[in-house]
């Protein structure tokens, strides 16, 4: 089955900030009017810097936050027209710290057939908790352990056991290994893959790590200051990146020290303050080939035949002979 399973039309959100001692409160524009479709069956990657939007625009496709403007669907349905249990029916997220998603208090067990319980499936939810235990590789006789006796790959199965048991269609991964021992990091995704297989998911991948990107995605989303920069099929984008944005991204693979957490861009200046979006291309302050009409022009997304949209107008009309 294909189609759509998730859809943002022009989806900003705004928060109004501290604006300083004694001065007023100021918009900052988290997500600034974004287009994206999550196709039924596919891996998309969200990546981009700290600050650029993609937890915000997760935190709306799971019903957790509401868009200032534009529309949110899950499965062809408005998300402000859904309740919560019929969100958590479809879409699931699996969090960055496993340990501080779990409640300390109650068993690996309980944990995992919560949804369940909270629907009233008593013994039935059980036997489901226990039956996603396993798939997702914890021994049954971890039922009445407690997260503190587990390992941090263990506590990532359970989290992601705990999202699965209600068996969603879509599950938001943001950050799932980075929280993670290097040597269980591959094992995780392995897992996540085989899971996708086996009941036919399909993942909104957000993370800064780009080995974890290349490694899971069939497409990707390149976000900068609250806006989809570029996005298309993972293989192509990363062989022959487009926007300079996604470039300078893609070469932070090099980095010696992927331990650093945010990627070394290569770009000389900071990551810029939302708060004080430049004029024409928010890009541009940062941009190796910006042009004279880039620091008055906001580009506008254009689509080539092959699915990619590219933000910037070095794609635009005169400027498609470039790409
Ligand atoms: Fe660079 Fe101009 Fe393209 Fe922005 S529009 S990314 S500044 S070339």
């Amino acid at each position: 089955m294909t189609g759509q399973v998730l859809e943002a039309r022009d989806v900003h959100r705004t928060f109004m900030v501290s604006g300083g001692f004694m001065r007023p409160k100021r918009p900052l524009h988290a997500v600034n009017g974004v287009d994206l479709r999550v196709e039924r069956g596919e891996v998309l990657a969200l990546v981009g810097e700290s600050g650029c939007g993609k937890t915000t625009l997760a935190r709306m496709l799971l019903g957790l936050l509401r868009p200032t403007s534009g529309r949110l669907e899950i499965d062809g349905r408005p998300v402000e027209t859904m309740d919560r249990l019929t969100i958590a029916r479809t879409v699931q997220p699996i969090f960055q710290d496993p340990y501080s998603s779990l409640n300390p208090r109650k068993s690996i067990g309980r944990i995992v057939a919560l949804p369940l319980e909270v629907q009233g499936e008593g013994e039935a939810g059980r036997r489901r908790a226990e039956e996603m235990m396993e798939l997702v590789g914890l021994p049954r006789r971890l039922f009445n352990h407690y997260p503190n006796q587990l390992s941090g790959g263990q506590r990532q199965r359970v989290a992601i056991a705990r999202a699965l048991v209600n068996r969603p269609r879509v599950v938001i991964c943001d950050e799932p290994t980075s929280a993670l021992d290097v040597s269980v990091q591959s094992q995780i995704l392995n897992l996540l893959l085989d899971l996708r297989a086996e009941l036919g998911l399909t993942y909104l991948i957000i993370s800064h790590n780009l080995a974890v990107v290349e490694h899971m995605a069939t497409r990707l989303a390149v976000m900068y200051l609250g806006r989809i920069v570029e996005q298309g099929d993972a293989e192509s984008v990363f062989a022959h990146p487009k926007h300079p944005y996604t470039t300078a991204l893609l070469e932070s693979v090099l980095t010696p020290d992927p331990s650093l957490g945010v990627p070394d861009t290569h770009l000389g200046t900071a990551y810029p303050n939302p708060l004080e979006m430049p004029e024409g291309c928010t890009f541009h302050p940062r941009c190796a080939r910006v042009l004279p009409r880039c620091r008055r022009e906001a580009p506008f997304p254009v689509a080539g035949p092959d699915g990619r949209r590219v933000e910037c107008h070095l794609f635009g009309d005169a400027g498609a002979a470039e790409g």
